[in-house]
């Protein structure tokens, strides 16, 4: 085996650590904060002394029970998330002592009113703008009760200095993902899109974030110095957006089986958190409201930071064509998608909008999709 299939191996073989540590965390006291959404500050959680763990479920196993409470007719991931919670099926929610939910699409917001009932919910209202003082300042706001409710779960002061030392760790999380993300940039780059996606995802659920940094960062070394392992280069480069990443596992697996080499994830759960970082000059409650406020969700109207994100990553990635996933019932990115379309094809890309949910039914009628597609570009 190779260094670079090595690596991959080794992030197989340590998928599921991230659930040892957070019940050795929970059995030493440390609380654990449990959240859905890019939205949600992980600097505040760590400086207040808990430990992040983010939610946002990807498997379709716990639907069922979720509709004896929840319409059918509402997105996979809404369903999904409370589903484990109910079940008590996720590992990570049932160590989790409080969530921090927040007001971003309908199904999600309600769902956390019945969520309430299972653990306690803190939920912090996300503006719908991003553009006027006073959407910078509700921001500021509720970020600033987040930390009251947050000292009080862990007797520890959120204080500048802790915050600060929480986003500069942060930060130096974002630069290295975005150093990974950068090898795809190649014309035959060493990892595919799934496996880049894998390691994105063992970063996430790895609890020591000086420790998975440190591993991270010298990964990131050896597979900029190694010759790739395979000839990726002939390839169509297509660039995934649209809603969560977790919801679309079957289908970023299916896109590359059908001949694709998924090079950028604009998705949450990809780039669309780390591509700004929080600005360590200013005051650091006001620059993490800024940040966050700008990611670019399709819940925020107008929400041009997504188009801006899009339009620098098609140029900076040279893709052929972009993929958009909408999940069944999620409005705002099934409406969105008409004007990403616009200007996808406006800039001479070929563009497909993938409606799906998380049950393996339509997995054929996707590949040949795809297929045709990906034979198109
Ligand atoms: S897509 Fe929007 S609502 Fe969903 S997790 Fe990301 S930021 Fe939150
Ligand atoms: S995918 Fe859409 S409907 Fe589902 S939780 Fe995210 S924003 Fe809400």
């Amino acid at each position: 085996m190779g260094p670079i299939a090595a690596i991959v191996d080794e992030v197989r073989r340590h998928r599921d650590d991230g659930i040892l540590q957070i019940k050795e965390a929970h059995e030493k006291g440390i609380p654990i904060v449990g959240t859905y959404c890019g939205y949600m500050p992980w600097e505040i959680i760590d400086a207040a002394g808990a430990i992040a763990v983010s939610l946002c479920a990807k498997s379709d196993e716990a639907i069922p029970a979720a509709e004896e409470h929840l319409p059918r007719n509402l997105c996979p991931l809404v369903k999904s998330s409370y589903g484990h919670a109910l079940r008590g099926s996720c590992p990570y929610f049932h160590f989790c002592d409080l969530i921090v939910a927040e007001t971003t699409c309908d199904g999600k917001k309600k769902m956390y009113e019945l969520l309430d009932r299972i653990k306690p919910v803190h939920l912090v209202q996300i503006p719908q703008r991003q553009d006027r003082p006073e959407d910078l300042a509700l921001m500021k706001s509720e970020f600033n009760r987040v930390c009251r409710r947050l000292e009080t779960l862990t007797g520890r002061p959120v204080t500048d200095e802790a915050l600060a030392a929480s986003v500069a760790l942060r930060n130096r999380e974002r630069r290295g993902l975005r150093a990974l993300w950068d090898l795809s940039r190649r014309d035959n780059p060493p990892l595919t899109g799934w496996e880049v996606q894998e390691i994105t995802d063992y970063i996430q659920y790895h609890f020591d974030k000086k420790q998975a940094l440190v591993w991270l960062e010298g990964v990131t070394e050896t597979l900029r110095q190694t010759e790739p392992e395979r000839d990726l280069s002939a390839k169509p480069r297509v660039l995934v957006t649209g809603c969560p990443i977790g919801g679309v596992m079957k289908t970023l697996k299916t896109l590359e089986e059908s001949g694709a080499l998924v090079v950028c994830f604009e998705n949450c759960g990809g780039q669309k958190e780390p591509l700004k970082a929080v600005d360590e000059a200013k005051d650091v409650m006001g620059a993490l409201a800024e940040k966050y406020l700008t990611i670019g969700c399709s819940v925020m109207s107008p929400n041009p930071h997504r188009m801006e994100a899009l339009e620098r990553l098609i140029d900076e990635y040279d893709v052929d064509g972009v993929v958009e996933i909408v999940l069944t019932a999620c409005h705002t990115y099934a409406i969105e998608s008409h004007s990403i379309r616009e200007r996808v094809q406006s800039l001479g890309k070929r563009y497909l909008a993938v409606g799906t949910d998380y049950s393996p039914g339509d997995r054929e009628q996707l590949a040949t999709r795809m297929g045709a597609f990906v034979e198109m570009l």
